[in-house]
């Protein structure tokens, strides 16, 4: 169980992009020098293209004057004898873009920056950072660039008045908006109610992925490793992942009430859980099945004033059918 940060990743990335630039840079180098034995005359005329740029390089901070002419001059040769060499290259039965180290990014040259003066990161690096959160976070596609209403059935809901994907088209612009304003969203929490299967697990990985990109930590865990994690805390093997999930500045939790209830463990450490974090003022989302009396009956009815305390969280009670049975989503 990690917080994931898009901070700590690009720092992860970007090792990896040093990494791979010296892997390939070296490559190359091999291969200039097994080419330079191979072909002599083309080892010849590289020495002498790196004579005449230093000479010019010299002659020209003597000469000031006359610098621009001394470049051009000495331009002009290196071009004539790069043709040459690579005329001879190519004469023994090598392309000169073999010489070139093989990046996985030509436009930054597994640097993952571009522009000058001011850096900017290569856009190869942004679609890898994206990737890598999302898989961290499991969140796959699930975002809201992909977010489908269509999935939803247009039928009205007995009762409601509105259909499920009018609903969802409400709760899609909230959230939306809970997430691109966080932490100055109006509420600071989120709890998503209603059978399973109306794309609340989907909403939620929406939001993640949304404040990720945002370059904001997110832990996001099952019921189940929550109630693990307190359980290891309460056994004394391990306090990381009750600390991790106390100080996480936004913390999802899906599928509560899918949890065993521990004696002395559940109720007591949900309840401290809710608490603390509400204290720090930290932000909570989180996913149930189970209908607000069903929470009620569950969590006693402290933890449940916590959970739907309307000065703080948004209650967003998902209608309708089941939407993975058709079109994949859920
Ligand atoms: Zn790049």
């Amino acid at each position: 169980m990690d917080i994931i940060s898009k901070k700590a990743i690009l720092r992860e990335l970007l090792a990896e992009y040093r990494a791979r630039k010296d892997r390939v840079e070296a490559e190359a180098d091999r291969v200039r020098l097994r080419i330079a034995e191979a072909v002599p005359v083309y080892a010849d005329m590289s020495g002498a293209i790196t004579k005449i740029l230093m000479d010019a390089s010299r002659r020209a901070l003597d000469d000031p004057p006359n610098a621009a002419r001394i470049a051009a001059e000495a331009k002009a040769q290196v071009l004539c004898l790069r043709a040459d060499s690579e005329a001879a290259l190519r004469a023994a039965g090598y392309s000169p873009d073999m010489l070139e180290p093989k990046y996985g990014c030509p436009i930054c040259k597994d640097t993952g920056f571009v522009g000058t003066p001011i850096h900017e990161y290569c856009s190869c690096i942004k679609v890898a950072l994206m990737r890598r959160l999302y898989q961290e976070a499991n969140i796959g596609d699930e975002t809201f660039e992909n977010f489908d209403l269509e999935v939803f059935s247009d039928a009205p809901e007995e009762g409601a008045g509105r259909s499920q994907r009018q609903v969802m088209e409400v709760y899609r612009t909230y959230c939306v908006d809970f997430a691109n304003a966080y932490p100055k969203a109006k509420k600071r929490n989120l709890l998503l109610t209603g059978p399973t299967g109306l794309g609340k697990t989907y909403m939620l990985n929406c939001i993640a992925a949304r404040v990720l990109e945002r370059g904001i930590p997110v832990l996001r865990l099952t019921a189940y490793k929550m109630l693990e994690a307190m359980r290891r805390y309460h056994r004394g093997q391990d306090e990381s992942g009750l600390d991790l999930m106390l100080r996480a500045e936004m913390l999802v939790i899906d599928d509560l009430g899918t949890e065993p209830m521990l004696e002395n463990v559940t109720v007591e450490y949900l309840f401290t859980l809710l608490n603390e974090r509400r204290a720090n003022r930290l932000s909570t989302l989180v996913a149930t099945n189970l209908t607000p009396q069903e929470l009620k009956a569950r969590y006693t009815e402290r933890i449940f004033s916590r959970l739907v305390d309307k000065s703080e969280t948004e209650v967003l009670r998902f209608i309708g059918g089941d939407v993975r049975l058709h079109r994949g989503a859920r």
